[in-house]
């Protein structure tokens, strides 16, 4: 199987490539972000718990974001594979990942980490403010708020895929076809 960690800051453009990614690898797409969205949408208990922090711009707990994402994954009979997108955000939910996937019989092949500076991160979250209708978007305080625990939080799970060897740093600047382009390349050097 080839399962990857698409990482990066919010506004990173973890999404947009995604959608690429899965096209030419016919690999499962999983966003946690979307995920409780569409919970959230749907009025379900899970989407009022998880909207009382995604409005705030902070983590939703790591318990009940890991058995969703396990029960996602277990949807999906014989899948190539899996792109993670937005999980894991905490050291937590990584190893988390880790014992669930060798439970499963099989790991993360690699993290494709989306480096992009932080003043553009801003400007382009702005910009989706204006089309996707994201409540977390639209306030550059909230907007801060996701940075900062990124930074705080998130940052370090890179460094639990580095010691294994795993982590993958992408320049995430640049058209959306370039930077698919390096991604590509990038999975078709390790598998
Ligand atoms: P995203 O769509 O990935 O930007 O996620 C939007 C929001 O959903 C985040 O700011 C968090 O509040 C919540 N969220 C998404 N993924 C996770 C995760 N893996 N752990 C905790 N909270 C998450």
């Amino acid at each position: 199987m080839l399962n990857i960690v698409l990482f990066g800051p919010p506004g990173a453009g973890k999404g947009t490539q995604s959608l690429n990614l899965i096209e030419k690898y016919g690999l499962v797409h999983l966003s946690t972000g979307d995920i409780f969205r569409a919970n959230i949408k749907g009025g379900t208990e899970l989407g009022v718990l998880a909207k009382s922090y995604m409005d705030k711009g902070a983590l939703v707990p790591d318990e009940v974001t890991i058995a969703m994402l396990e029960s996602e994954v277990l949807k999906h009979e014989d899948p190539k594979g899996f792109i993670f997108d937005g999980f894991p955000r905490t050291t937590a939910q990584a190893e988390a990942l880790s014992a669930f996937l060798s439970k499963h019989n099989t790991s993360i092949t690699c993290m494709l980490a989306l480096e992009v500076p932080e003043d553009e991160l801003r400007d382009r979250l702005r910009l989706r403010a204006e089309t996707s209708g994201r409540v977390d978007d639209a306030d550059p305080k909230i907007i801060q708020n996701r940075i900062d625990t990124y930074n705080r939080e998130t940052a370090p799970v890179a460094d639990f895929y580095r010691g294994q060897d795993k982590y993958i740093g992408i320049n995430g600047v640049g058209s959306i076809e370039d930077i698919s382009e390096r991604l590509f390349e990038a999975i078709d050097q390790t598998a």
